[in-house]
């Protein structure tokens, strides 16, 4: 796999996932535009790690609509085309539905769909146009086993991420008469931030024991997948949802 020459626009790159994948693609040669909302100092200094010297950080809140609208136009301005769009960024609550007043279930469902869904929505559109009129493009979208399995005690988080799995498969119909790849990434447990305390906690070895692996994956093995997709040749699999679950949820 060869992403020199290639602009990848990682969102929430700071952190976890985000962070191992846009690694993955410098390593490859890949020019990343290293996006973060609230960790400025971890994104500046992983820009700065990363092998090559194309790497520019920049900032937006995706739940803000002119935010993705601003990081899409910044993003533009510097490097003059988008290759590959990892739709990473997101939130997890956890509220579970017996222990929320309805005024706290509402803002749940309201900040988890905007960054979760809309956010990433949003930016598919802005990254499409793009890639439209350059006739190639590839968009990653990192969703999550519990789209299929359910999150009883994050149900919005559960939803938003099936929504953006049919959102991608939507757009895969849509943008592959301009040559333009869409495709999921589904982790399962992952051992980042976002996890850190619930695989550090008294059920860790009830989530471990989930997978047949008897562990969580790493951050770097989501990279891995995200890459994978985004390499040439793998255009006939758009609409794709890669499940990377260490066998914990199968379907077939
Ligand atoms: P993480 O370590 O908690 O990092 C979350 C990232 O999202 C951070 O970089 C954060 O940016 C960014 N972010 C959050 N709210 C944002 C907003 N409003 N605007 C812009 N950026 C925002 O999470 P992770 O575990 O790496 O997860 C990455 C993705 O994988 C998420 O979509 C998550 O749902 C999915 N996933 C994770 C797991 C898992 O087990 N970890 C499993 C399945 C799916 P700042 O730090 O700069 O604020």
């Amino acid at each position: 796999m060869d992403f020199s020459k290639r602009v990848i626009l990682v969102t929430g790159a700071a952190r976890g996932i985000g962070s191992a994948t846009a690694n993955a693609f410098a390593r490859l040669g890949g020019s990343v535009a290293v996006h973060y909302c609230s960790s400025q100092k971890q994104a500046q200094a992983l820009a700065k790690s990363l092998p090559g010297d194309e790497h520019t950080t920049f900032q937006a809140d995706l739940t803000s609509p002119d935010d993705c609208e601003r990081l899409m136009t910044e993003v533009m301005r510097h490097y003059g085309r988008l290759d590959v769009l990892v739709n990473n960024a997101g939130i997890y609550e956890v509220k579970a539905l017996a222990n929320l007043e309805f005024r706290d279930w509402q803002a749940t469902w309201k900040r988890t769909l905007d960054a979760d869904l809309i956010g990433p929505a949003n930016l598919c559109f802005l990254a499409a146009k793009m890639m439209m009129r350059q006739t190639s493009g590839h968009i990653i979208n990192i969703s999550s086993r519990g789209a299929f399995r359910g999150e009883p005690e994050a149900p919005a988080y559960g939803a938003a991420k099936a929504g953006l799995n049919q959102l991608s498969q939507s757009l895969a119909w849509a943008l592959a008469p301009y040559n333009i790849f869409v495709g999921v990434v589904a982790p399962g447990f992952v051992r980042t931030d976002m996890t850190a305390e619930l695989l550090d906690g008294p059920q860790g070895d009830a989530i471990r024991a989930q997978s047949p692996l008897k562990r969580a994956a790493t951050p770097e093995e989501i990279a891995e997948a995200v890459v994978r997709l985004a390499a040439d040749g793998m255009l006939y699999a758009t609409g794709c949802i890669l499940d990377v679950n260490g066998a914990s949820y199968l379907r077939s």
